[in-house]
């Protein structure tokens, strides 16, 4: 398993055609919560194993670590062809710094809750979620937290511009996370009135 390598310039382009996207969606403007939502680029030595993610996005410095180097923990991940682009992981890592910096607008109403099975955080929505996760997850990452699963839809909502893709579409649970999605971008938008 090689180690991946990604650019500083890769990632700056990717930061900011991804600022661009949250901008036509309405979340991102001059001066918001997620206009402050910076890119930490992370050289890592060569003699360095880095097996952390390829992205991360952290509260406290309200950033999103990219580091240079990459190497994948499993095959598992990068195989299933998660987090697989600079583009994707600034995508998903967005989704976690709005969940941050929005909660309310994740909260009200229960709307978070009743499209993914629980509340925003680091456990997963059902106990055993192996067997068939396509039909209720847009990836298998999204299986390993309600977090993930939020920054993995996101992610693709970003990428598709709020239009969901046919396959995910003939799917309820995944419908009805995407349209969850799409009335949290909604109420973040609305933040600028
Ligand atoms: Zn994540």
């Amino acid at each position: 398993m090689g180690q991946i390598y990604t650019s500083r310039n890769e990632v700056n382009r990717a930061y900011n055609k991804v600022r661009m996207e949250l901008w036509r969606l309405g979340v991102l403007w001059d001066g918001s919560k997620l206009d402050g939502v910076g890119c930490t680029y992370l050289t890592i030595a060569p003699s360095m194993t880095f097996t952390g993610t390829m992205g991360r996005y952290q509260e406290k410095e309200k950033t999103i670590e990219f580091p240079s180097m990459y190497l994948p923990i499993a095959a598992l991940w990068r195989d299933l062809g998660v987090k697989a682009n600079a583009l994707d992981v600034i995508r998903h890592e967005f989704g976690h710094a709005l969940a941050d910096l929005y909660p309310g607008a994740l909260k009200k109403g229960g709307l978070f809750r009743a499209a993914f099975g629980g509340a925003y955080g680091e456990d997963p929505a059902e106990e055993c979620v192996a067997a068939g996760w396509g039909t209720r997850y847009v990836s298998e990452y999204a299986t390993s937290a309600t977090q993930e699963d939020f920054a993995e839809t996101f992610m693709l909502f970003v990428k598709h511009k709020g239009k969901i893709p046919a396959k995910f579409a003939k799917r309820s649970v995944i419908r009805k996370k995407w349209k969850a999605v799409a009335e949290i971008v909604k109420r973040v938008a609305a933040a600028k009135r």
